[in-house]
């Protein structure tokens, strides 16, 4: 058979067909950073006319060890011709209980217990339950700005409503508390927040809820909200507050879990035992895998039948799930902490050299650059107004000219993200930095 030129196939694919059948039958989809993929491997994307993308974002903080990493793939595979499905709660499997234990071995504290569901949200929403069983309690706190998901009862606990607006009711009896957000703290007056900030709980708890609380929620490093990261000794004290109110500490590692800090839980960055910990994204490289982790004597709360998921822990997504572990064990880690130490200082200069740049923030390679109009004065009436229009225009550009995919997030939505494969090489994070200053250059 003669090769035919993409263009002359019939029917051929292309980022226009793809994205007109998205159009016409995919429910919505963020319209703002929009790279259809064919293919991938590394850090790069391909599209279906043929270009090349830099990935800065990882689907989402997701592709920890790397797009098509080989390891995981095989393993992936290797299952697949064992068996696909079961169901891991009716027939006991050998990847399910590989890596229960292998999570009790890595998770911070004497976590013992795992429980598998398929996302983020519904391992927030699985902790809930298990932390009301436990305490005997229905009330929750979380943090303003925090995001956890958004189905009905992890929507009530992100914190922001743009995420809500049309959506209500939610998950009733949920209450929230100021985020360490130190650049625009309406605690400490706009100065960097301390420890001090986290007795917020006490007052929230105070006046905010019954007092019979089961579980505080919180990220350990704010995702969504635009790479918060917590000021010394301020989640210590949020877990001091939880345990003085009998209530259960659940750390939502869903996005800086499995390495992405540059330790294998953020929580580890911290003196802090998660009563219950959070994870997804970043567990299985890309496979759909949720999960969450209790010691022995809270999980044992749940009685049989008390929680199930058809599709959780499928074997497929374990088996890649113990193959990521290993990968990010095998030196990934330490790289990602490596080069986040040189991402701090590149990222620093950006802060030092644009006015535009109103701080930026992070940990490992999960890194925050949160761009503002320095002449105009902010939330709190302190700090720089945060400007979505700048994020907007630095992501497009880095994408139209650049060919590089660069999230944008925060509660203000002006704030680049970099959380890049944690695979990434030192020339291609250096191409990301000037690519963004470029970016920045080009908006004055
Ligand atoms: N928790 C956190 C901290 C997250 O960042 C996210 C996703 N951004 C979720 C929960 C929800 O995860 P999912 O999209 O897999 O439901």
């Amino acid at each position: 058979m003669s090769e035919q030129q993409p263009s002359e196939r019939p029917n051929a694919v292309s980022n226009s067909s793809v994205l007109s059948a998205y159009d016409d039958h995919v429910m919505p989809i963020w319209k703002s950073l929009n790279v259809p993929v064919k293919r991938a491997a590394g850090c790069t994307l391909e599209d279906f006319d043929g270009n090349e993308y830099l990935d800065v974002f990882s689907g989402i903080s997701v592709v920890n060890v790397g797009h098509g990493n080989e390891a995981v793939v095989e393993a992936a595979k290797a299952q697949l011709d064992e068996f696909v499905h079961g169901c891991s709660y009716v027939h006991p499997n050998e990847p399910v209980a590989d890596l229960a234990a292998r999570i009790a071995e890595i998770t911070p504290g004497d976590l013992e217990k795992t429980f598998f569901c398929n996302s983020g949200t519904e391992a927030v929403e699985g902790a809930i339950k298990l932390a009301r069983k436990y305490t005997g309690s229905k009330e929750v706190v979380a943090l303003e700005m925090g995001f956890h998901g958004r189905t009905l009862g992890s929507l009530a606990l992100t914190g922001n409503n743009s995420y809500k607006k049309g959506m209500a009711p939610t998950l009733n009896d949920v209450a929230h508390t100021a985020p360490p957000y130190g650049y625009r703290c309406a605690r400490c007056d706009g100065d960097q927040c301390d420890a001090s900030c986290a007795d917020e709980l006490e007052r929230v708890i105070g006046s905010h809820t019954s007092g019979d609380i089961a579980a505080v929620v919180v990220e350990p490093v704010m995702g969504e909200a635009g790479i918060v990261v917590p000021p010394e000794g301020w989640l210590e004290r949020v877990q001091e507050i939880t345990h003085d109110h009998d209530a259960l500490l659940v750390v939502d590692e869903v996005q800086t879990g499995y390495g992405r800090t540059g330790e294998l839980f953020a929580s580890n960055h911290f003196d802090v035992e998660p009563d219950i910990v959070t994870q997804a994204k970043g567990i299985a490289n890309g496979l759909p895998l949720g999960a969450f982790t209790a010691s022995k004597e809270i999980a044992d709360a749940f009685e049989s039948g008390d929680h199930l998921s058809t599709f959780g822990g499928n074997p497929v997504a374990c088996a890649a799930a113990l193959a990521t572990i290993d990968e990010l064990e095998g030196g990934i880690v330490e790289h990602a902490r490596e080069q986040g130490e040189w991402l701090a200082t590149e990222l620093q200069a950006l802060e030092d050299e644009f006015d535009v740049v109103g701080q930026t923030r992070g940990l490992g390679l999960m890194w925050g650059v949160e761009l503002v109009d320095p002449e105009e004065t902010g939330p709190q009436n302190v700090s720089p107004r945060p400007d979505s229009e700048l994020a907007a225009a630095v992501s497009k550009r880095l994408r139209e000219e650049s060919n590089v995919v660069m999230g944008v997030g925060g509660y203000y939505k002006n704030v680049m993200r970099f959380q890049p494969p944690l695979t990434i090489t030192r020339s291609e994070l250096e191409r990301a930095v000037s690519e963004l200053r470029t970016a920045l250059e080009h908006l004055n």
